[in-house]
């Protein structure tokens, strides 16, 4: 049978599908809710957190001073022994929350999270940003937490999906290329294979890195102009997490007195980002995934269970030529 598009490896040796009849980029997604959505410190479950319940919650790492505004605690909804939350004692704005903090929200957090590597067993750190991306409290917070298959270590080969034409960006630290299984996907691995994040140095390095993504990302991923409610005095989008008729008469209300108006507003991607972590505490990778299509019975199962090819919309050569665009008011080494 002849092929349209053609068969490439995502990491981890998985089969992908990619081009033929599909050669555009699609920013469609009806199924996004603003972050304004997700985000609401008056009933945040951390913010409203009291005292003595974060003393308990607490984990605490013989000598390791956290940095100011910082707590590690302990998750009490996980299979994991050793999941941890790294959050910030208050919640962040929308925007803040979409950047993950930028670069110094993002070390502050590898800082608290590589304290625990290096004991022996592999870690992974994650961050989710948007609901339809995995997160369900609209506090950030980094994950934390051991890996469970014994004798997995990272991505074995890069040659089958790191080559020019999937190349985003490089700097003295990583290497940036488009590749996965979903379109938009993109690895950042290191250029040493020993790079410490026991360094400090290195783990600024690498928030820096992942915090340039993101924030390219956020604008290379905009979504099609789509209809939102906005609050005329705050310019916020408003949208609840779950909307009962009682909040829905209040906004009809709100609506009629002139105070809410419909835009067409251009959405951040949801996103979300893994860093992989050797036992002895060299990165193996780090992961960044935007949530820009859905997936299908076939990647859910089919492409799982019997590596029949990941279907993407558009190929990754297409992600890293659009990414490049972006990149290049930054002084990066191709
Ligand atoms: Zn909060």
């Amino acid at each position: 049978m002849d092929i349209l598009g053609i068969v490439g490896k995502a990491p981890g040796g998985f089969p992908i599908l990619f081009g033929g009849t599909r050669q555009t980029i699609k920013m469609s997604r009806v199924h996004q809710m603003p972050l304004e959505g997700l985000v609401d410190p008056a009933n945040c479950v951390f913010c409203k957190m009291e005292p003595a319940k974060v003393a308990e919650e607490t984990h605490h790492i013989p000598g390791v001073v956290e940095p100011r505004g910082w707590r590690r605690l302990k998750n009490a909804f996980t299979p994991h022994p050793d999941h941890r939350l790294i959050i910030p004692e208050i919640c962040w704005s929308p925007g803040d929350l979409q950047e993950w903090g930028g670069t110094s929200g993002l070390y502050s957090a590898l800082i608290m999270a590589a304290a625990e590597a290096g004991d022996g067993n592999e870690k992974v750190f994650l961050v989710n940003v948007g609901k339809s991306a995995g997160q369900n409290q609209g506090h950030p917070h980094m994950h934390v937490f051991s890996g469970i298959i014994e004798g997995h270590r990272g991505i074995e080969s890069t040659s089958d999906f790191a080559t020019k034409a999937t190349h985003v960006a490089s700097d003295n630290s990583f290497d940036i290329f488009a590749a996965g299984i979903h379109s938009g996907e993109c690895q950042i691995l290191p250029r040493e294979s020993d790079f410490d994040l026991k360094k400090t140095l290195n783990l600024h390095a690498l928030a820096s890195a992942m915090s340039h993504l993101v924030r390219r990302c956020n604008r290379a991923f905009a979504s099609e102009p789509m209809p939102i409610f906005v609050d005329v005095a705050t310019r916020q989008a408003v949208v609840s997490q779950a909307m009962k008729p009682d909040q829905v008469a209040i906004l009809n209300e709100r609506s009629l007195n002139g105070e809410l108006k419909f835009e067409l507003r251009q959405l951040p991607p949801p996103w979300s980002m893994a860093v992989r972590v050797s036992g002895e505490g060299k990165l193996l990778y780090a992961s960044y995934a935007p949530d820009l299509h859905c997936g299908s019975a076939l990647e859910r199962c089919v492409s799982i269970f019997e590596r029949v090819p990941f279907v993407l919309p558009w190929p990754h050569e297409m992600t890293a030529e659009h990414l490049r665009s972006f990149y290049k008011s930054q002084p990066l080494r191709p």
